[in-house]
């Protein structure tokens, strides 16, 4: 028996759609050794500047949804023990996530809840803002906030400001608050958090614990796949021939397994178009805020269904001229 095709849950017959905005909150210098395992042995100076985006999504009941805030205005405000690491990653931050959505007009108060990819200082960005999120994290994250700054001078992982209530998503059956769903095309486990089948968070477990990803459905049977850094750079999922460094991922035999599924996802699903949160062939060719990305995926997914039956129209073509020469012959000599 062959492995049957991977699928999402299909639009219902009043499904909703949700906007999503890109937003570039900041660019890094991402070093080839980190990022490639065939570069390991590479100096520093090898590598390449990649985007930091985050996603602004509008849910029509559910309000303004944040997917990760980037990093933090001028690169400042970090705890020490991030600080003495960011000479490396060269930042350029002018405007944050928050400074974009207010020249956009839109108030970071009225931000309803943040989705964090993973707790690592480029992500996390700036929380105060944001006065009204409820924050939602992958639940095996949780345990990371028992070293974090202040508490812990030496912590490198920032405590959020106390009174943003803060849920905990469990891909464990007996846990979670929401029932799991798998599996979620190529991936394993997912949920849907708002019951609609808008927004799933995925697990994407091996970068960082509780690593998450988000699918969204921007339009009929057409899906945006907020990959975060389940990898650094588009080569490692397509066409993924390039190995994921051993030096940046905390359980790297399970973010290789989980990298696999995000390269089968690509492959094998004409309707997920997938962005990394460090994928630097999206900017400049990806729309930012304030256009919106339903339009452009629904063009890419296009694209890619007419790059993909090229070759069946080219070999039908060639299997044409081979068997029927003489036909082409007589009309064309
Ligand atoms: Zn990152």
């Amino acid at each position: 028996m062959s492995e049957s095709m991977p699928q999402f849950p299909p639009d219902t017959s009043q499904q909703t759609y949700l906007a999503v905005q890109a937003i570039v909150a900041g660019r890094l210098y991402l070093r080839d050794k980190r990022v490639f395992q065939d570069s390991i042995h590479l100096p520093d100076s090898s590598g390449f500047r990649a985007p930091d985006f985050c996603f602004l999504i509008a849910h029509p009941t559910k309000g303004r949804i944040l997917f990760d805030l980037g990093i933090r205005k001028n690169g400042k405000g970090y705890p020490p023990a991030v600080e003495k690491l960011l000479g490396i990653f060269e930042l350029e931050c002018e405007d944050d996530v928050a400074d974009t959505l207010k020249k956009g007009g839109i108030d970071p108060t009225t931000i309803n809840t943040i989705i964090y990819s993973h707790l690592h200082w480029d992500h996390v960005g700036d929380p105060t803002p944001f006065t009204n999120a409820q924050m939602i994290i992958g639940a095996d994250a949780q345990p990371l906030w028992l070293e974090a700054y202040p508490s812990n001078p030496n912590g490198r992982y920032q405590e959020l400001p106390a009174d943003r209530p803060i849920t905990y998503i469990s891909f464990d059956p007996y846990t979670s608050t929401h029932p799991i769903i798998s599996p979620i095309g190529t991936f394993e486990k997912a949920i849907d958090l708002f019951a609609d089948r808008t927004l799933y968070l995925v697990s994407a477990p091996g970068h960082m614990p509780g690593h998450l990803a988000a699918l969204v459905r921007v339009a009929p049977n057409s899906f945006i796949f907020l990959a975060g850094d389940t990898c650094h750079d588009r080569q490692c999922y397509d066409p993924g021939e390039r190995l994921i460094s051993q030096e940046n991922y905390m359980d790297l035999e399970t973010a290789r397994d989980t990298v696999t599924k995000l390269m089968r996802m690509n492959r094998e699903m004409d309707e997920v178009i997938v962005v990394l949160a460090h994928e630097k062939e999206r900017d400049g060719t990806m729309p930012v805020f304030p256009e919106e990305l339903g339009t452009w995926v629904v063009n890419e997914i296009r694209k890619r269904k007419a790059s993909r039956s090229l070759p069946t129209i080219v070999s039908t073509a060639s299997l044409i001229l081979t068997n029927y020469p003489l036909v082409f012959q007589e009309r064309y000599s």
